[in-house]
């Protein structure tokens, strides 16, 4: 079984996946992250404005998850980059790199590769679009821009950080745009995706929803 779940940045699509994988036992794959290993290796390389460098790191990727107590950890060959993935820079960077079609295409073989060996929860932005059209279940799973800034607010508020709310609303709205209007894979909803709408759910609900929808689906 393949569950396609969609949707933009900051919905809290990811935490969620995991936390569905975790009580279902089944596999995550995350495949924002594997862009994110290839944004990393091109910015260390100094590389990651040339498209065709950047077809060849992903080309040539090593990753591994490595599942862990904490969830899953990312490896490049035999280096752990859970954190370096993630950082700023990272974030920014991998904006850049994920368009590329000389990326995109190259990736597309890995992520079928590693979703399809057991039941998998894989999350994305093209995985029911292009990477598995033939999934068994395609979720597209959104909350409003509000939403989802609250959601990054009170992130910020529990590290003891303060940040401006319309500022955070503005640079979802911005990410949005870049992510629904991009040329390769752009973030679309499919026909025949179900949408789950989260703005007006807490973490537990959320992920009781799209436990729902998969085990109404897949009958677990
Ligand atoms: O989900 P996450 O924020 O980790 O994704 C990192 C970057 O990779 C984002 O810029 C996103 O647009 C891109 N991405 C993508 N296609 C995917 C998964 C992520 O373009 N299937």
């Amino acid at each position: 079984m393949i569950i396609a779940v969609d949707g933009p940045s900051g919905a809290g699509k990811s935490s969620v996946c995991r936390e569905v994988a975790k009580r279902l036992n089944w596999s995550l794959l995350d495949t924002g992250a594997i862009y994110r290993c290839v944004a990393l290796t091109a910015m260390e390389k100094g590389v990651d404005t040339d498209p065709a460098e950047c077809g060849k790191i992903a080309q040539a990727l090593d990753i591994r998850f490595v599942a862990d107590k904490s969830g899953q950890k990312v490896f490049i060959g035999e280096r752990d980059v859970s954190k370096d993935i993630r950082t700023f820079e990272t974030t920014q960077c991998v904006n850049r790199v994920a368009p590329m079609a000389e990326v995109r295409a190259q990736l597309l073989d890995i992520q079928r590769r590693l979703g399809q060996s057991t039941n998998t929860i894989v999350e994305g932005r093209d995985i029911g679009s292009v990477v598995f059209p033939n999934a068994d279940l395609k979720v597209f799973y959104t909350a409003s821009a509000h939403a989802r800034a609250m959601r990054r607010l009170k992130e910020f508020q529990a590290k003891g950080e303060t940040i401006d709310f319309e500022e955070v609303v503005k640079q979802i709205q911005l990410r949005d745009e870049t992510e629904y209007n991009r040329k390769e894979s752009p973030l679309i909803q499919c026909e025949d995706a179900i949408v789950l709408d989260t703005s007006d759910l807490d973490f537990e609900q959320s992920c009781q929803a799209l436990m729902k929808l998969i085990q109404d689906k897949c009958g677990v």
